[in-house]
């Protein structure tokens, strides 16, 4: 019998970028399982969920679980892994903070049932039908998980141990994190597994980037070329590196484009879009109420940029629907 700990990966609501991540280990993939039997691996792997249920409680050392919790199946399996795992591990920026996924908070359900499956402009459904939950069928009852109205990340469902950050995480990061749970060798719970620095801290063009900067308005990255060695922030493109955290070996600044704050906040920082909210503030030379409009105008997606990752593990949370009369 095999005597090598065991670990499991699941997705939740997410893109399948992380597990691509995982792949992407390349040959590194063959250290894990060399080190370590997967024993639930959905995406890449024919296990069921009652294999996992079969197992007995905590004898899984680790389960990475990537994706926001968004239907009821989700939770479920969130559960099921937290209870058969020692170590339960947020992987990527959806189970971390809520992800992309998480933006759907400005709506509810509703309003994206009607989007979805009768309103959109490539949507033919004349009947109107909608998902529902359970469904007679020639004698029986089909069902589907139920879709909640709000969007979390997976500490807002049960408790996690270690977080993994990214959108996807970088090689490294989940080689390094692989490599720490494995060792036996555990930091604190609740520890994010990458440096605890801000991205601008270790960033190639930290040098060029000014003491104080006077921003009269900013640009998205197709309204300029960017110089490549200048750093963004002050070519007025909102670079989130000084409110995120280092780790991804600096992705998107060598592809000449500007953080937008993946790898979520430093342990310092509580909600990473107010506080990189209130820096720019900070940094903007409008002084009267019309320029600072103006300025404004600049940034067309302001939650989409602050929160573009994190609005279902901040603060904020979600946009409070106003009842319809
Ligand atoms: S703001 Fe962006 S480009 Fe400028 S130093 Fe920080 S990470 Fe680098
Ligand atoms: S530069 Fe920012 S957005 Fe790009 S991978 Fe790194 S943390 Fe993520």
């Amino acid at each position: 019998m095999s005597e090598k700990p065991k670990v499991a990966f699941y997705w939740c609501s997410s893109c399948g970028g992380c597990e691509e991540a995982v792949v992407d280990l390349a040959e590194g993939i063959l250290d894990v399982v060399a080190a370590a039997d997967i024993v639930f691996w959905p995406v890449a792997m024919d296990f069921k969920k009652a294999d996992v249920e079969a197992m007995e409680d905590g004898s899984i050392l680790a389960a990475f679980v990537n994706g926001a919790i968004r239907t009821t199946e989700q939770e479920e399996m969130a559960h099921l892994l937290r209870r058969k795992a020692k170590v339960l591990v947020a992987f990527g920026s959806c189970a971390h903070q809520g992800g992309i996924p998480g933006l759907a908070n400005l709506w509810d359900r509703q309003a994206i049932f009607e989007s979805s499956y009768l309103t959109g402009p490539s949507t033919v459904n004349p009947e109107g039908t909608l998902p529902a939950t359970a469904l007679p069928h020639n004698g029986d009852v089909v069902t589907l998980p139920g879709f909640y109205d709000t969007v979390r990340a997976l500490d807002q469902v049960t408790s996690v141990d270690y977080y993994i950050p990214g959108c996807a995480p970088t090689p490294n990061i989940i080689a390094g994190a692989v490599q720490t749970l494995l060792s036996g060798d555990l930091p604190p719970a609740g520890t994010v597994l990458a440096p605890d620095k801000a991205l601008c801290e270790d960033c190639p063009r930290i040098d060029t980037k000014p003491q104080d900067l006077s921003i009269e308005r900013f640009y998205r990255p197709y309204e300029i070329l960017a110089d490549e060695s200048t750093c963004l922030l002050a070519q007025g493109l909102l670079c989130m590196g000084s409110g995120t955290r280092s780790g991804c070996s600096h992705l998107c600044i060598n592809g000449n484009m500007p953080c937008s704050g993946c790898f979520g906040p430093t342990s310092k920082v509580r909600d990473h879009g107010g506080k990189y909210l209130s820096a720019i503030a900070s940094l903007m030379s409008a002084m009267d109420e019309e320029a600072i409009q103006k300025a404004l105008d600049t940034i067309p997606d302001p939650i989409g940029t602050f929160y573009r990752y994190g609005l279902a593990g901040s603060l904020l949370r979600r946009r409070k629907m106003t009842p319809v009369a």
